[in-house]
Order: structure tokens, then C-alpha cells, then sequence
């Protein structure tokens, strides 16, 4: 019998929890023919998150669980998901039942058609603002005009995946993830389910929007090193204007006989080419804080248990 991981992500979740699993395990009731496993990947709870995970744990067999130190992001709790889970095939839900799990046998259903990368695409967002919708939206133009990977648009992490996927994942393991990216770079054959989002069904969201602009970073520097080459693009016009404004300066004084005369002029200069450095440090600081982080090659993540045994770290 195929066995499927649904991996759930959860930090702070105390009061979704029971919903959740209440809802999941109806469902994974009703599908026969596969074997489950319900993984939560504990992300530093403070709350009771991870006591009413090892209540469900002993009432239930099915589910497993991973503990962090602390917490880690939902990136990091999702790649420690695919390094735990014991499926043919892993879907990743939210704790907060935004995901419907209703939609998970039509999933089963495509990968059993031979896809490999099965995603649930937004129709709706319900209980979101008008501004998270908008900013998301341009996001997604900005970053699809900036690769030549295709991205899957109004997409979430709520997906099934194939072993492959999984295993191929599990190898990209740099430090500052952006799963959106890295879905689409697998490649693999994909294929995606419309669905409306519901709002959260109990506590807050996680997300604010210092979290969401460092992520849309992430999510650009991860795909793309076009961000590097504004800086070409903009020094290159610069320097022939350069060019053209020097010789024009020169000809000027040894037709004329004049001194040159425009301090003001020169004052403009230095704040614009001291403007398009600062830029350009920028952009290089960003890649070189990138590989600051990667080179360190620290762990991803640290656990502190799985299933109730003490992780040692030996
Ligand atoms: N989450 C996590 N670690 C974090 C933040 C969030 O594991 O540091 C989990 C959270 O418990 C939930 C999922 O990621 O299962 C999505 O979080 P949330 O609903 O807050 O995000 P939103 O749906 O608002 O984008
Ligand atoms: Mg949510």
C-alpha cells in the first residue's frame, strides 16, 4: 500500500489544532487504499501546540512529529517535513485550515494520473485585505518578468508532491528558502487544482508585512541574479553620458578658451554617481550577504524531539 505524508507546519496553533485534525482525520478515514501519515513539524511553538501534538499521538498512530529548538520559519519547518516524512508522496497543508484538506483526494487522484507536483491554485482570498491581494499580485508580475523559470501564480505551499520532487528538494539545502521558487525550479510535471482560500478558522496570522517584503526578497535573489545586472544597465548609460559630457566640456574650453566654470554642475555630478553607488553596494551587499549565510553551512534546523525521543545531535 502507497503511503502519503501530509506535513503540517505549525507554530502557535493551539487553537486551530483541534479543528484541524479533526477535519483531516475524517478525511484520511474516508480515502481507502493508501496508508497516512500526518506529520507536524513543531516550529517553537510557545503555546500548547505541542502538547495537544503528543495527545493526537497517542490516540493516533498515524501521527509523527518533529520538535524544533525553537523557532525556525515555516520555510525551514517545511524542508525538515520532507526530511522526516516516510511517504511516496508528501502534502503540505497549514495548521490553520486555510487549506481545505477536502481538496487532498483530487491530488491523490492526479498523482495517481502520473503527476508529479500537484498544486492547489487560488481562485479566491477570502479574509485577506486589499492590499496584501494587490501587493502579491504585482509581486508575482515582478518576479516572473524577472526569470525564465516559470512560476505558478496564486499558488501557496498547499501542494501534493512525488517522492522525486521530495528527494530532489531535499538537495537544494540553502539557508534562505523560498519554497515558491523552489517548487518551480524542480520543474517535474505539474498540475493545478482551483480552489477558494478560506480565512483562517482560529488564531492570528504570523505573517506582517517586514516578514512578507523579506520573503519577496528572498523570493527575487533566490530565482535570479538579474537584480545584479540593474546595476550594469544603469552604469552603462551613465558612464556614455559621462563620456559624451566630458568631451562636450573639453571641446567647449579649447574652442572658446574658457576655464571651466560649472562647480554646480560638477556637485550634481557627485551626488548622482554617489547615488548610483550606494545603489550598486546595495545590490552586491545582498549577494554577498547571501553567501555570507550559505557558506557558513550551518544546519538548517535543530531538533529537539521526534516521536518522543530526544534528538543528541551526535
Ligand atoms: N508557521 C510556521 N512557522 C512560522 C510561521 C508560521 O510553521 O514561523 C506555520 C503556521 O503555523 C501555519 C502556516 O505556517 O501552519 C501558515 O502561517 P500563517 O497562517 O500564519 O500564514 P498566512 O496564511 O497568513 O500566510
Ligand atoms: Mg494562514
Amino acid at each position: 500500500m502507497k503511503k502519503i505524508t501530509i506535513i503540517v507546519p505549525a507554530y502557535n496553533e493551539q487553537d486551530s489544532l483541534p479543528f484541524l485534525y479533526e477535519r483531516l482525520e475524517k478525511l484520511i478515514n474516508s480515502i481507502d487504499n493508501y496508508e497516512f501519515e500526518i506529520l507536524f513539524v513543531n516550529d517553537g511553538s510557545k503555546d500548547n501546540t505541542i502538547n495537544l501534538i503528543k495527545e493526537f499521538r497517542k490516540k493516533d498512530e498515524r501521527i509523527s512529529y518533529v520538535d524544533f529548538s525553537r523557532n525556525f520559519g515555516k520555510e525551514t519547518a517545511m524542508i525538515a517535513g520532507l526530511d522526516y516524512a516516510k511517504g511516496d508522496a508528501v502534502i503540505f497543508i497549514d495548521a490553520d485550515l486555510q487549506d481545505p484538506p477536502e481538496l487532498i483526494p483530487k491530488m491523490i487522484k492526479y498523482w495517481e494520473e502520473g503527476y508529479d507536483d500537484v498544486y492547489a491554485q487560488r481562485k479566491s482570498r477570502k479574509g485577506e485585505t486589499f492590499l496584501k491581494k494587490f501587493t502579491s499580485k504585482m509581486y508575482y508580475k515582478v518576479l516572473q518578468a524577472l526569470t525564465s523559470v516559470e512560476i505558478q501564480k496564486d499558488t501557496g505551499d498547499f501542494r501534493l508532491l512525488d517522492k522525486r520532487c521530495v528527494n530532489a528538494i531535499k538537495k537544494l539545502r540553502e539557508s534562505q528558502r523560498c519554497s515558491k521558487s523552489i517548487f518551480s525550479w524542480i520543474g517535474y510535471k505539474k498540475k493545478a487544482i482551483l480552489y477558494d482560500r478560506d480565512p483562517r478558522i482560529a488564531g492570528k496570522t504570523k505573517w506582517n508585512y517586514k516578514k512578507l517584503v523579506n520573503l519577496a526578497i528572498d523570493g527575487i535573489t533566490s530565482f535570479t541574479t538579474s537584480p545584479l545586472r540593474i546595476s550594469t544597465y544603469i552604469a552603462i548609460p551613465t558612464f556614455l553620458a559621462l563620456f559624451i559630457y566630458f568631451i562636450y566640456v573639453i571641446a567647449k574650453c579649447v574652442v572658446t578658451g574658457d576655464v571651466i566654470q560649472a562647480f554646480q554642475a560638477i556637485i550634481l555630478l557627485v551626488l548622482f554617481f554617489s547615488g548610483v553607488q550606494i545603489l550598486l553596494f546595495g545590490i552586491v551587499g545582498e549577494y554577498l550577504g547571501r553567501i555570507f549565510n550559505e557558506t557558513k553551512n550551518r544546519p538548517l534546523y535543530l531538533v529537539n524531539e521526534y516521536n518522543g525521543e530526544k534528538e543528541t545531535n551526535e
